[in-house]
């Protein structure tokens, strides 16, 4: 049993080596992204843990359906953009008139030029400089850029068709939008709630673990009558599962602010953090969050 799980290890480097070797290869094999029916007019194309590449498409993206045609939040990574539009093609003929970018990485605005052109982007001001900076919206792929922004929060149509779109602060970048469709009691974080594991604080494109507790905190308060919350990378979760997450990434940034006052290294500090309080939550990607914070307070 170990020597088949040796090979299998070895197989899986052999694998990865000669991938490497190709240039910027797409994963192998056909791309298909699950659907997941929230309400009669709002779809999640979900497969969005990261972690396998041949699997992996990107965050997830929801799929409203109204009156004057398709919004899409977010649009997975570059490559999958035919995989996004079969799915929205099996349940509805409308097209797609808008893309909401909750926030400027790749895995989330991979195919706004699949899209093309014609399609309103719409993100917060911060994520559409942070996109400004991506070599997919540099030249010729300026046009794919949002063209409507907002600084604290917007409304686009009216009625069932409503989506409210707000910025509460810094965390995951300094551009994040939270979106909520009203009239069906959803939320969709993007990756201001990405997982059950330590947050991703993007520095480089203004992301502060030092910030987030206290944006995630003002999101909770200032989002009301929401029962269903479409995370960035895991399966759907409750304003309960945000209000944990809150408290998480709280107690982790008092526990790296604390370990650096005591002088603590990062290894120590990370070590020292148990994420059992928490159940279901991972602890792979609290050194990186630990890192991000004395490097944060170091500045
Ligand atoms: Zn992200």
């Amino acid at each position: 049993m170990k020597r088949l799980i040796l090979l299998g290890g070895l197989l899986g480097v052999g694998a990865l080596s000669l991938a490497a070797a190709q240039p910027p290869a797409a994963p192998a094999g056909p791309r298909v992204i699950d659907i997941q029916k929230l309400k009669d007019n709002l779809y999640v194309l979900t497969t969005s843990t990261p972690g396998n590449p041949a699997t992996f498409s990107g965050g997830n993206v929801a799929v409203f359906i109204t009156d004057g045609g398709v919004t899409l939040v977010d649009t997975k990574l570059n490559g999958w953009g035919q995989a996004v539009l079969d799915k929205v093609k099996s349940v509805t003929d409308k097209p797609i008139t808008t893309i909401i970018n909750t926030h400027t990485h790749g895995d989330h605005t991979g195919n706004n030029g699949f899209f093309g052109a014609n399609v309103e982007v719409v993100a917060h001001e911060n994520t559409k400089t942070n996109m400004e900076k991506m070599d997919a919206f540099k030249g010729d792929g300026a046009k794919f850029l949002p063209k409507k922004t907002y600084k604290d929060k917007l409304t686009v149509g009216a009625g069932k068709d409503r989506i409210d779109l707000y910025y509460f602060g810094a965390g995951h970048t300094n551009g994040d939008t939270f979106v909520v469709f009203p009239a069906l009691r959803v939320l969709h974080t993007g990756d201001m709630f990405a997982w059950k594991d330590a947050p991703f604080c993007d520095r480089n494109n203004g992301g502060s673990c030092v910030e987030l507790p206290r944006t995630l905190q003002k999101a909770i308060a200032g989002i009301k009558n929401v029962d269903t919350i479409i995370p960035g990378h895991s399966p759907m979760q409750t304003p309960k599962d945000l209000q944990d997450f809150q408290r998480f990434t709280a107690d982790l940034l008092s526990h790296a602010v604390n370990s650096m006052k005591a002088g603590k290294s990062v290894d120590e500090a990370t070590a020292a953090f148990t994420v059992d309080k928490y159940p279901g939550y991972k602890n792979e990607r609290v050194k990186a969050a630990v890192q991000a914070v004395y490097d944060e307070l170091k500045k």
